[in-house]
């Protein structure tokens, strides 16, 4: 691995961990030339079920998509980078787990919100108010009410 500030091809690995539930490795690498640090994530590379999209037309799963869409509703939300590569483990094992090689792109969407329900409410609703186009204030209030009478009655 070559070294992002020189260049050169030594570098050492100083530290390696298991993160987002042991679906990646991070590596702190060391250059033997500079001695400047660096972080590498590694993970396993699956093959996942295509998408097919609402107008029946089929495109490979996109994991950047995936990540856009997570990063967008989680903006600004107080919810740690590991909880979110978590979250984003579960959706693709969930995708790959299912044994179809083609999956709906509806079923990425509920997976989606399924994270985010756990990781953040704010989050959760800003991707659902854009995933389900809610037509009116109505339909809104509606998830809101459904979302909080899930919630475990606390006394
Ligand atoms: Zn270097």
């Amino acid at each position: 691995m070559y070294c992002p500030f020189c260049s050169a091809f030594d570098t050492r690995v100083i530290d390696s961990r298991l993160v987002a539930d042991g679906g990646q490795v991070r590596r702190r690498r060391e250059c033997l030339e500079c001695n400047e640090r660096f972080t590498t994530y590694e993970l396993a590379e699956l093959v996942m079920p295509r998408v097919i999209k609402s107008d029946g037309t089929r495109e490979p799963f996109n994991d950047e998509k995936l990540r856009a869409g997570l990063a967008r509703a989680l903006e600004k939300r107080p919810v740690a980078v590991e909880r979110i590569e978590g979250a984003i483990n579960q959706i693709q094992n969930f995708l790959r787990g299912n044994g179809e090689r083609e999956v709906q792109s509806r079923e990425i969407g509920e997976a989606v919100m399924r994270q985010l329900r756990d990781l953040d409410e704010v989050a959760y609703v800003r991707f659902a108010s854009v995933y389900r186009s809610f037509q009116d204030i109505s339909e809104f209030q509606e998830e809101l009410n459904r979302m909080k009478s899930d919630e475990p009655a606390s006394g």
